[in-house]
């Protein structure tokens, strides 16, 4: 339950009221407190919640992303945000004045941030099969905090959102109109990634962000987005976080013949279709190994480098794309966890990039910091790390009116 803001419900005079961010995932938690006030918000607290082994654990981070705290963790309902709710109330001298979820799928409905009301929950359940490796995850811990803390504030931020401003001609699918009626058309996802680099370019680089940037959000879930002047025009994925790239688990852009005839000819039904493309393809399952990049990179087995080059290869590929979408290139940025820590994948994808201008400088990718493309590079690369959680922060603390 929420105090007076600035006031612990102990009386203890604390700091700045926080708002929580809430980014669920496929399989890890991560969670940012920024305090807000004066129109900034300050992070006072950031972590992860994981799977390790048969267990899971709660890590505490410094603003680098590096471990400062590990402990074991153990969800006491059956949602993990009261309890993380309360671990991070128990962390901070100010109260949680308000949490904000990043939700995957907004659908035709949502494009914008909103309150955490009943009737909205339900309609954004009902997306779930466009997502079913997130949608339901993230709602899951606003229903829980809507029981466990019934006068809590909660908003709902989405990936779609940021794509909202595309022509229609990007979004629309080769079907009969009927459908886009019905809400199946492209929307584009990692929303909230692309929001957070596009922000952080502009202050690096403000005239390589008001061209035209293609920036590659290289994750366990993998997309790319086409910006002009920090606007998304195009995104790789579609309908649903399966088309595009080729992803850790997922399949990415398939023949839509071939799912008719793993559904027609091998006979799989619904929910195998589901757990082939959404849980077992990919890296994972090309290289029949692992769908983490860090383990393939390290391995000596063909399959798991003919993983690798599949990856490679499509990311390049996909930035040509997007190049087209935007008609040029000026700038090329990689985040998430294999965009932002391998400088390897970066090198592999600007080699094939070279035919577009992409010039990498060998010492400042392996550094891995900012800038790393040559001097004179027609396109300028960028490695930025992206900051989902402060997005939510932001879309939320506003809606709330928490940011004055
Ligand atoms: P998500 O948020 O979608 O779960 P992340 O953005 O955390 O995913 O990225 C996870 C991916 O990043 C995994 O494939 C992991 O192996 C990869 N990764 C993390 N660090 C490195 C590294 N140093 N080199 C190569 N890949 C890495």
């Amino acid at each position: 339950m929420i105090g007076t803001p600035g006031v612990r419900q102990s009386g203890i005079v604390a700091r700045m009221p926080s708002v929580l961010a809430v980014n669920t995932g496929s399989s890890t938690v991560k969670f940012g407190a920024f305090e807000t006030a004066g129109g900034t918000l300050a992070p006072v607290l950031r972590g992860r919640i994981e799977s390790h082994g048969p267990g899971r654990r709660v890590l505490s981070l410094d603003t680098d992303g590096v471990v400062l705290t590990e402990a074991p963790w153990v969800d006491r309902g059956r949602d993990t945000a009261p309890d993380l709710l309360r671990w991070v109330e128990a962390r901070l001298a100010g109260p949680v004045a308000g949490v904000g979820h990043r939700i995957v799928h907004g659908g035709p409905d949502f494009s914008q941030a909103v309150a955490a009301t009943e009737p909205v929950l339900k309609a954004l359940d009902a997306l779930a099969p466009l997502a079913p490796l997130h949608q339901q995850q993230g709602l899951a811990g606003a229903w829980a905090l809507r029981k466990s803390h019934p006068d809590l504030p909660q908003v709902l931020t989405f990936d779609t959102a940021f794509h909202g401003g595309h022509e229609p001609v990007a979004d629309r699918l080769g079907l009969p109109r009927v459908w886009e009626a019905r809400g199946l058309r492209r929307y584009g996802f990692h929303g909230l990634s692309y929001e957070s680099v596009a922000e952080q370019l502009a202050l690096l680089d403000p005239s390589t962000a008001t061209g035209r940037v293609v920036t590659a959000h290289l994750g366990s879930g993998a997309s790319l987005c086409a910006l002009r002047n920090g606007r998304s025009v195009d995104s790789t994925m579609g309908a649903t976080p399966l088309d595009g790239m080729v992803m850790g688990t997922r399949c990415g852009s398939l023949d839509p013949g071939v799912v008719l005839y793993l559904q027609q000819i091998a006979g799989l039904d619904a929910a195998e279709l589901v757990d082939l493309l959404y849980r077992r393809s990919g890296l994972l399952g090309v290289s029949g190994l692992s769908g983490d990049m860090r383990v393939l990179l390290e391995s000596d087995d063909l399959a798991a480098r003919e993983a690798v080059d599949l990856f490679v290869y499509r990311a390049a590929r996909e930035v040509a794309t997007l190049a087209g979408s935007v008609e040029g290139l000026d700038g090329l940025v990689f985040t998430a966890g294999i965009g932002e820590n391998s400088p390897r994948i970066r090198a592999e994808i600007c080699a094939r990039l070279a035919w577009l201008g992409v010039e990498l400088d060998p010492a400042a990718n392996s550094r891995g910091t900012g800038q790393l493309s040559a001097a004179g590079s027609p396109v300028t690369g960028w490695m930025i790390r992206t900051d989902e959680e402060r997005m939510i922060a932001r879309h939320a603390s506003r809606l709330l009116g928490l940011d004055r």
